[in-house]
């Protein structure tokens, strides 16, 4: 959760690349292009130009450092040509593999395909040694002793979410990990839900009774207290305390507590009218780092909190839910408009809960929570301890207008794929772009990418980089969680989160792709029920 970002485009490295090498910007795309890699490309032309001249000076560690710090500290004029500079002088002492790294680490993408689970499962394997001790029984069970280990491995790094300090810890032994706590100030993963298409299903997930919350249309905020210091942070674990100082400066007073960690969601409102507004119109403010107050008293949120992991010295992650939100109840003084428990039913009963969705619904919410009463805080997981319940939109046929190729293991594959409808006269109008839905394997159910590929590579008519136009002939049909008005598209709208369902070329042809007017009464009628 370190602020700091080295904060480089791929333009910035191919600008550095052709600074260190002397080859043409459009050569080193075109090698791109090939790879999807710009480290392999950095490899392989450090390494080429490397073999024709004689000299090479070492490159430290130090020196590497040195220059990513000053990439990432880097602001206002200038900058991208410092950067370019920084980076270049790198590349040019580096050796071919040393190339390949740094450009990886410029761009934040090390791919060197190691996950969070292989580097938790290597730190249980180091524990016991003897890889025959690890293995399976004859019941294809995991030895107990090993469970238990990568349990506590598990829970370490759900409270601290730094494998470095788990590492440490499992090094030390078993009473060091155990003794690893939840700290204050130090942001954990936030639980997850997962989604259900109606009430009854919803019911036979968490169980009867269960609470029921609004689903509000924000972001995740976690707020820590200690002492009267208070710091918040987002879904993604970022410190966002200097951008929301009425919302610290709420929790320094109103919380009956001296420590604290609660978790819920910020939900952007209009100061005259006092209605909630769409996320998208108060997201400036998780980014915007000056203008602060003016942006508060702009787009004032409200918190709509509903749950706490810590308070006073213990953990509450293993408690339940409903023993949870009591505390909350207990230690926040509410205040409509700055934080406030979120709206919650307790209930068994289909009718009252199929109620409770459709007028939430009503009041313009996004749709509903049902929450398991009686389970455990599980952070960065999609447990099924809560699942959402929201409406689904009207599906679009759309007809693919353009794609672009992917990268790394997909780059041979085109992999996003720009979509349009049509208007009255039968011109075609961009509405955004999918990537999601498709398979990456074959024998899946579905349209595989490279499927995808095959049909639409005959019916390039340009090329641009990793950009492709294509023939309007391939028509499929997207789901999305909700249209926006939009200027980067020419159909004036967007879909947010578009999905591919499936493929509808056999049946329709581009005449047939829904029309902007339909996409229109989508939109208002979407805000109507609202
Ligand atoms: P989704 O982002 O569609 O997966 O929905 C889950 C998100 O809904 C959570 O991560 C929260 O940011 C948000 N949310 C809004 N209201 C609630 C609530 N009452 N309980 C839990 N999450 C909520």
């Amino acid at each position: 959760w370190d602020e700091r970002k080295i904060g480089v485009a791929a333009r910035i490295v191919i600008k550095a690349l052709n600074v260190a090498t002397g080859l043409e910007t459009e050569k080193i795309e075109d090698e791109w292009k090939k790879t999807g890699d710009l480290g392999k490309v950095a490899e392989n032309l450090i390494g080429k130009k490397k073999q024709s001249t004689l000299f090479s000076t070492d490159i430290t560690v130090e020196k590497v450092f040195e220059n990513l710090r000053k990439l990432a500290g880097m602001e206002g004029q200038g900058t991208v040509n410092n950067k370019i500079q920084l980076i270049a002088e790198l590349l040019t002492s580096a050796a071919a593999k040393e190339a390949k790294y740094i450009v990886r680490t410029c761009l934040e993408e090390l791919r060197v395909g190691v996950g969070e689970g292989s580097v938790r499962d290597a730190i249980v394997w180091e524990h016991f040694g003897d890889i025959e001790k690890i293995k399976e029984t004859k019941e294809g069970e995991l030895k107990g002793d090993y469970r238990k280990f990568l349990e506590k491995v598990q829970e370490a790094f759900d409270l601290t979410n730094d494998f470095g300090i788990v590492a440490q810890a499992a090094r030390q032994g078993e009473k060091e990990l155990e003794n690893i706590r939840l700290e204050v100030n130090r942001p954990i993963k936030v639980m997850l839900a997962q989604k259900v298409d109606d009430v009854d299903e919803a019911f036979e997930r968490v169980g009867k009774p269960c609470a029921i919350e609004c689903k509000y249309d924000g972001f995740r905020m976690q707020v820590h207290g200690r002492d009267g210091k208070v710091m918040i942070f987002t879904r993604r674990l970022e410190d966002v305390t200097a951008q929301f100082p009425e919302v610290a400066e709420f929790f320094r007073k109103n919380i009956r507590a001296r420590e604290f960690i609660l978790d819920g969601e910020a939900v952007g409102f209009d100061p005259k009218t006092k209605k909630y507004l769409p996320f998208q119109k108060v997201s400036q403010r998780i980014r915007r780092k000056y203008d602060i107050d003016k942006l508060a008293s702009q787009f004032p949120i409200e918190l709509n909190i509903f749950d706490i992991v810590y308070c006073d010295g213990k953990n509450l992650l293993r408690q339940d839910f409903s023993e949870r939100r009591k505390i909350l109840r207990k230690i926040l003084r509410e205040e409509k408009w700055k934080a406030v428990l979120a709206e919650q039913l307790v209930t068994d009963s289909k009718a009252k809960a199929q109620e409770f969705y459709e007028r939430t619904l009503k009041q313009g919410m996004e749709g509903v929570m049902f929450k398991k009463l009686d389970a455990p805080y599980k952070p960065g997981s999609r447990v099924g301890h809560m699942v959402k319940l929201k409406p689904v939109m009207e599906s679009l046929d759309v007809v693919i207008v353009g794609a672009e190729w992917g990268e790394g293991k997909r780059a041979t594959w085109l992999t996003s794929y720009a979509i349009a409808v049509r208007d009255e006269e039968g011109n075609l109008l961009e509405i955004g772009k999918v990537s999601t839905g498709l398979k990456e394997l074959e024998g899946e159910d579905g349209t595989t990418f490279s499927e995808m590929t095959v049909m639409l590579k005959p019916l390039i008519t340009a090329e641009k980089r990793k950009q492709v136009t294509v023939k309007p002939k391939i028509v499929i049909e997207v789901n999305y969680e909700e249209i926006q008005k939009s200027p980067t598209y020419s159909s004036g709208f967007a879909l947010r989160f578009p999905r591919f369902v499936r493929l509808r070329t056999e049946e329709k042809s581009a005449e047939d792709a829904s029309d902007i007017n339909f996409v229109e009464d989508l939109y208002y009628g979407q805000k109507k029920s609202k």
